[in-house]
C-alpha cells in the first residue's frame, strides 16, 4: 500500500475501519464502514486467505464502497459496509471464531450489519447470531431468508433482459448465445432462468464438480474451456465468478454486444474500462446495480421478510437498468458512471433531508 490507510479512507470517503483480533480463536478481521448516510452499513463478511494485510484492507475498503452504491441505487435505506476475515476457509472456521467475531460486530451497536459473502455460509451466520442481532442471511429455520443467490440470479436475469432490449430490440433471450463464467451459487440459478427462456447457454468454470452438476441439472448446456473465452462469438457475457475480468486485454478480444453478470467489481479499472466499453459499443450493466438482488433480499429481513415483496423489488432492476442505459446515452458517459451519478444524487438528497428538522 503506497498511501496511508487514512489517505485511502479520505479518497474513497470511508467513515470507519475497525480491526478485530482474537488470538484464542485465530480471528483477524477488518470491518469497513463506508457511508451511513442512508442507514446502517450492511454488507457481507468475506473469508479469504489474503497475500498480505494490505490486500485485505484494500479489499474491505473497495467492497464496502461498492455496498454504499448498491444500496443507494436499489432504493434501500442502508449504508455501505463490508468485513473481511483473513484466513484459510478450509481450516480456520470454528464456533469460537464466529461467536467472537459476532461480539465484535455487536460492539458497533448496529452501525454495521453483517451477512454471507465468499466462503461464509448461513450456518456461519447462525453462530454469529448467538452473539449479535446485527446479522442477516441466517437460515430459514431460524426465521431468516436463507441463501440470497436465487434472488441475485433473478436480478441478473432482469438486468440482462433490459440490456438485451437495447442491444437487440427485444428482451426475449430465446436463441441468444449466453456465456456464463462461473456456475457457483448464482451462476447455476442464472443458467436455470436462461435455459427456461430458450437461450443457448455456454458455461465455463475452473471447478469440474460444479460443471458436472450444472450439465446434469440442465439439458443442452455447452461446456467450454475458459482460456479462449473472449475469442468466441457470443451475444451476452455473464461474469459470475471473480472480479476484474473486464480488463484491457479482454475488451480488446471481446465479440459480445452485452456484459451482464453477478460478479462484484467486474471492471478492472472503472475509469479506463468503462469508457473503453462505450467506445467498442458494448453494453455493460453495472455490477452493483445488476447484482443487488441478494442485498435486497437480506435487507428485507430487517423490515419483516416477505418473499413476494422481495421478488417485486428485485424485478425493478429491469427498469433501473433501462434508466441507467438511457442516462449513459444522453450524457455520453459510461454506464458505471451513470449508475454512480444516480446513486450519489440519492445520497446527497437524503443527507439534505436528514440534516433538517
Ligand atoms: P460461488 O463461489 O458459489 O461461485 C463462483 C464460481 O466461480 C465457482 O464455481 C468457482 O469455481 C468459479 N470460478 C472461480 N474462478 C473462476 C475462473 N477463473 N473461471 C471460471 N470460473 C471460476 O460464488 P457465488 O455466490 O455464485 O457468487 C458469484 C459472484 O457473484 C461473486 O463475484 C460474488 O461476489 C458475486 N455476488 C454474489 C451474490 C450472491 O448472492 N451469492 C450477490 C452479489 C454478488
Amino acid at each position: 500500500m503506497q498511501q496511508s490507510v487514512f489517505d485511502h479512507m479520505q479518497q474513497m470517503g470511508h467513515e470507519q475501519l475497525v480491526f478485530c483480533h482474537d488470538p484464542h480463536s485465530g480471528l483477524n478481521a477488518i470491518i469497513a464502514i463506508h457511508d451511513t448516510t442512508l442507514g446502517p452499513a450492511l454488507g457481507g463478511t468475506r473469508l479469504w486467505n489474503y497475500n498480505s494485510h494490505e490486500d485485505a484492507i484494500v479489499d474491505a475498503l473497495r467492497l464496502s464502497r461498492g455496498m454504499t452504491y448498491k444500496a443507494a441505487i436499489s432504493d434501500l435505506n442502508l449504508g455501505g459496509g463490508k468485513a473481511v476475515i483473513i484466513g484459510d476457509a478450509a481450516t480456520i472456521k470454528s464456533e469460537a471464531l464466529w461467536r467472537r467475531y459476532g461480539k465484535f460486530v455487536n460492539s458497533l451497536n448496529g452501525k454495521y450489519i453483517t451477512a454471507e459473502d465468499v466462503n461464509t455460509s448461513a450456518r456461519d451466520m447462525e453462530y454469529i447470531s448467538l452473539e449479535t442481532e446485527f446479522v442477516t442471511g441466517v437460515p430459514e429455520y431460524m426465521g431468516g431468508s436463507g441463501d440470497p443467490s436465487p434472488f441475485t440470479a433473478y436480478g441478473v436475469f432482469m438486468g440482462m433482459k433490459a440490456a438485451a432490449k437495447k442491444a437487440f430490440g427485444s428482451d426475449d433471450l430465446s436463441g441468444k448465445k449466453v456465456t456464463v463464467q462461473g456456475v457457483g451459487h448464482v451462476g447455476q440459478y442464472l443458467v436455470g432462468h436462461l435455459i427456461e427462456e430458450g437461450a443457448k447457454v455456454t458455461i465455463t468454470d475452473i471447478n469440474a464438480a460444479r460443471v458436472k452438476e450444472t450439465v446434469e441439472k440442465f439439458h443442452g448446456v455447452e461446456v467450454i474451456d475458459g482460456k479462449d473465452l473472449f475469442d468466441r462469438e457470443m451475444d451476452i457475457y455473464a461474469p459470475c465468478a471473480l472480479g476484474a475480468t473486464v480488463n484491457t486485454q479482454a475488451i480488446n478480444s471481446m465479440k459480445c454486444p452485452v456484459i451482464a453478470g453477478a460478479a462484484n467489481n467486474q471492471l478492472a479499472d472503472e475509469n479506463i474500462h468503462g469508457p473503453m466499453l462505450i467506445e467498442k459499443g458494448i453494453i455493460y450493466v453495472p455490477d452493483f446495480l445488476i447484482n443487488a438482488g441478494g442485498l435486497i433480499n437480506v435487507a428485507a429481513e430487517l423490515d419483516g421478510y416477505n418473499r413476494e415483496r422481495v421478488m417485486g423489488n428485485v424485478e425493478k432492476i429491469y427498469g433501473r437498468t433501462q434508466e441507467i442505459l438511457a442516462l449513459s446515452d444522453k450524457e455520453k458517459i459510461h454506464t458505471q458512471a451513470a449508475a454512480m451519478r444516480i446513486a450519489e444524487k440519492r445520497l446527497r438528497d437524503i443527507a439534505n433531508v436528514k440534516a433538517r428538522l
